[in-house]
């Protein structure tokens, strides 16, 4: 029998990073010791007091529906946590959680997109934005940045790229892959560029807490009462608090966005989990040190893999601001070989890797970024060491 399935399904590529994770994953069943860079999360445990939130929830019946938009004590900590750190002001219509970042996401997709509409995605990107822009049948525009530029969007860029079809901008900062980040002066130009449009500005801050050497994040929203209006703020517990799994996210913004957010939740997924909600509220309202510990381990090991990468042969390797990932530029090694295999692309080189040195990276055309790859430092120091050995002893072999 053949299936039909609808035609918005077809614009949904299977990841090219599929295949190197689905090899990564089959060698280290076989016993082969994989160092692998290819973490998308913290590879710290979920903080205690935050999981003892969750069963004291579940141990007093707190296991039925909650609200759509999520608990109003939520709501109220999200808001609380907005203006303690940013002055940022939120009533409570203004919030809403979802199941996770991505999933906030893809509601203000579904509520803002429709087919026609065009929306600015500088690269390298996260690969949920183009999929879920595709989903709602609008177009995403990829914008490439450059690494002289590093990795940032210019205003001019923004400008060159706004049609009379542009309905958003994405912007991720920190961000991910490159670990780039704004400064208040070049948002403020961005912003500008935007305002001017009249194009709403998703800002996806999920990496707002993973920021290094006094960097400062500044959420646009900050910037003007004009902007705040035209911004919708993504952030939620995953990054910040190592809750992956428990799927918290929230989205800040425009009343009326956030009612029709509400709306499609209610028939979609209608709350996020109960006890869930209790946790991401621990979290906000409790002690902020986990977070803090988690970075310092996070700078050690940002600090060391860029020395290293960057005195590799033919790497060069940005150092980032924030997010817990590097993506150094492999392109001076394109058009070398070892024996018979030539690394053309980052596929090429992925490959390479972990098939003749067992470690596995995401090669940076996922990203729409083909000169570089993205490794993950949420993995151990000593992990980081022995996949660079193996890396540099790569590299050395190529012709
Ligand atoms: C991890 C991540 C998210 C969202 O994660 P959730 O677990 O869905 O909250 C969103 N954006 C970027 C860029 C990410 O890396």
């Amino acid at each position: 029998m053949e299936v039909k399935i609808a035609p918005r399904m077809s614009q949904i590529k299977p990841s090219p990073t599929l295949a190197i994770t689905a090899k990564a994953k089959a060698l280290k069943a076989q016993g082969v010791d994989v160092v692998g860079f290819g973490a998308g999360e913290p590879d710290f445990d979920t903080p205690e007091h935050i999981k003892e939130a969750a069963v004291k929830a579940l141990k007093e019946g707190f296991t039925k529906y909650t609200p759509v938009p999520g608990t109003d004590e939520l709501r109220q900590a999200v808001a609380d946590q907005l203006a303690r750190d940013y002055g940022l002001e939120y009533a409570k219509e203004e919030i809403i959680i979802s199941c996770g970042a991505k999933h906030s996401l893809y509601n203000i997709a579904m509520v803002l997109f429709k087919p026609g509409d065009e929306v600015i995605i500088p690269a390298p990107y996260w690969v949920t934005y183009p999929a879920q822009i595709y989903i709602a049948e609008a177009t995403p525009v990829i914008v490439e940045t450059l690494e002289e530029n590093q990795f940032k969007l210019t205003p001019e860029q923004l400008k060159e790229a706004i049609t009379p079809q542009t309905q958003a901008i994405l912007l991720n900062y920190p961000n991910n892959p490159t670990g780039t980040s704004y400064t208040k002066e070049e948002l403020e130009q961005l912003a500008q560029v935007a305002l001017k449009h009249d194009v709403w500005i998703i800002s996806d801050e999920i990496y707002d807490k993973i920021i290094y050497d006094g960097f400062t994040h500044v959420p646009l929203a900050t910037l003007s009462t004009q902007l705040k209006e035209k911004t919708l703020l993504v952030n939620g517990v995953s990054k910040t608090y190592s809750m992956t799994g428990w799927r918290i996210g929230w989205v800040a913004g425009n009343k009326d966005v956030v009612a029709a957010m509400n709306k499609l939740q209610s028939q979609s997924t209608s709350n996020p989990t109960s006890i869930a909600q209790s946790a991401a509220l621990a979290a906000l309202q409790g002690p902020q040190k986990c977070t803090q510990e988690m970075v310092a381990a996070f700078k050690e090991r940002r600090d060391y893999i860029v020395k290293r990468l960057s005195n590799m042969e033919g790497v060069k390797c940005f150092n980032p601001m924030g997010a817990f990932y590097v993506f150094p530029s492999f392109a001076g090694l394109y058009g070398k070989r070892h024996g018979d295999r030539l690394i053309n692309n980052s596929l090429d080189l992925a490959d390479y890797l972990l098939n003749e040195y067992n470690v596995a990276i995401v090669p940076g055309v996922a990203f729409g970024e083909d000169k570089g790859a993205r490794l993950s430092y949420a993995t151990s120091m000593e992990n980081i060491k022995k996949g660079l050995d193996r890396i540099e002893e790569a590299i050395s072999q190529l012709r």
